[in-house]
């Protein structure tokens, strides 16, 4: 089979990774991918978000089956202009794809399909959004409709600073088109986990949990970026707590597509708040993702036994019932190294030097994220997060050495990382 991934971040580099293992995988191309997945598959200079180019060379090179990895080209109809030219493609289509694109039809398919998340109002004009803050009260959530590469939220402590964020988006226009909506929601308090499932159209196949560290410093502090660093699992995340996600949550979503006319296919990734309540902890709906996390597929991908490829496939072909996927019992954990800067302003083209000593560690990956190779063979940072010094071991802690025992082998002045990834699953333990 011939393959082809879109995208050029540390997850398109974990999902290569993973697909040139493939015993199906014959030859394995990445528009526009970067220096590390070009050890693992051939590197086509098309940028993700290049519909027309990515079509093209997709047909003129007679490929059998694409993985999209960002949400860009997802939302932009990536899916759907690869399908009509004859290509099967891994993930959901534009009008499917909305589940993510727009956070007032996620909010507004909750309602319908009772699926636990937070009260929300929806506004397209200033003053309806005012009088509802002022109405509501805070601690509360403005947040922009469209896609807004994660700025476009904000967790209001007051009233002033809601007023202050609905002004900044309808006012100042400063999210463009995405802000011209605005969906207002209730603060929930409690502790943050992803949980993510494989949906072929009608059936949702469970994959793990992970949890993630936004915050730019240790202790979860400074500002917010990308991420900085993930594990999976979970601890918070209890077989009882899945089951619920996948009854309460995943199911009615995938049921409630299908009524909507708009069938999911891909990887449905949602973000939750576990919640305290008097019953015992409870998960409600932060948000849809409609593709796989950064850098959460490192530690996913790091944590599968299973062939990924007939996976993405079966998907694809509305055949999950048939499938099942086997997991590493193990701990995975991801530390993001990113250029000093980040996520501000920052150099490109510092040099990194380590990474084959790094990487010569068992049980250890190092997945590029922002990276190039120089004319003469040195590999260079070309972005804002850069590496994802991934590993894997019987235990959280056990995984936590280890990724910096890799991390400490590369040397690269201009960078930088948390030294705390797995903080709270580590006390857990
Ligand atoms: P990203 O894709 O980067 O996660 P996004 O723009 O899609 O961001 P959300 O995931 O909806 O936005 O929100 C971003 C973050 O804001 C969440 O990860 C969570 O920490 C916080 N958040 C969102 N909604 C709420 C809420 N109702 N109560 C408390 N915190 C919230």
């Amino acid at each position: 089979m011939k393959v082809l991934v879109v995208g050029s971040g540390g997850r398109e580099h974990a999902l290569c990774w993973a697909i040139a293992a493939s015993p199906l995988c014959d030859k394995l191309y990445c528009a526009p991918g970067n220096a590390g997945i070009g050890r693992e598959a051939e590197c086509v200079p098309i940028k993700a978000d290049d519909l027309d180019g990515i079509v093209r060379f997709a047909t003129s090179n007679a490929i059998d089956f694409v993985v999209v990895g960002p949400e860009q080209p997802l939302v932009l109809g990536l899916v759907d202009r690869l399908e009509a030219a004859g290509i099967k493609t891994f993930g959901p289509t534009a009008a499917a794809a909305a589940l993510e694109g727009s956070k007032g039809f996620m909010k507004d398919l909750c309602a319908k399909y009772g699926i636990p998340t937070a009260a929300y109002g929806r506004f397209t004009d200033a003053a309806s959004a005012r009088d509802f803050v002022r109405e509501r009260g805070a601690p509360i959530v403005v947040k922009v409709d469209g896609l807004a590469a994660g700025k476009g939220v904000t967790i209001a402590r007051t009233v002033e600073e809601a007023l202050a964020a609905i002004d900044e988006a309808m006012v100042d226009a400063r999210f463009g088109s995405a802000g011209t909506e605005l969906v207002i929601e209730e603060f929930l308090d409690g502790e943050e986990v992803s949980f993510f499932a494989l949906v072929d159209g009608t059936t949702a196949l469970p994959l793990v949990s992970a949890q993630d560290h936004k915050a730019a410093f240790d202790g979860d502090t400074g500002p917010n970026t990308g991420g900085m660093g993930a594990y999976s699992p979970a601890p918070v995340m209890t077989p009882a707590l899945e089951a619920r996600v996948m009854r309460e949550m995943i199911e009615p979503t995938v049921r409630g597509m299908a009524a909507e006319g708009r069938p999911f296919r891909g990887v449905l990734f949602a973000g939750l708040m576990i919640v305290d309540t008097p019953e015992g902890p409870a998960p409600k709906l932060l948000e849809y993702n409609t593709r796989f996390g950064d850098p959460e597929t490192q530690v996913l991908m790091k944590r599968l036994m299973s062939d990924v490829l007939p996976a993405l496939v079966a998907s694809r072909d509305g055949v999950l019932k048939n499938l099942q996927l086997r997991w590493y019992d193990d701990s995975a954990l991801c530390v993001v190294m990113a250029a000093r800067g980040y996520p501000g302003d920052y150099r490109k083209g510092t040099e990194i030097q380590g990474l084959d000593e790094a990487g010569v560690l068992p049980d250890v990956s190092i997945f590029h994220a922002g990276t190039v190779l120089s004319a003469d063979g040195h590999v260079l940072a070309d972005g804002g997060r850069v590496l994802g010094v991934t590993a894997i071991a019987p235990t959280v802690r056990d995984a936590q050495s280890l990724a910096y025992e890799a991390v400490d082998r590369i040397h690269w002045p201009e960078g930088f990382c948390r030294r705390d990834i797995g903080w709270r699953a580590i006390g857990r333990g």
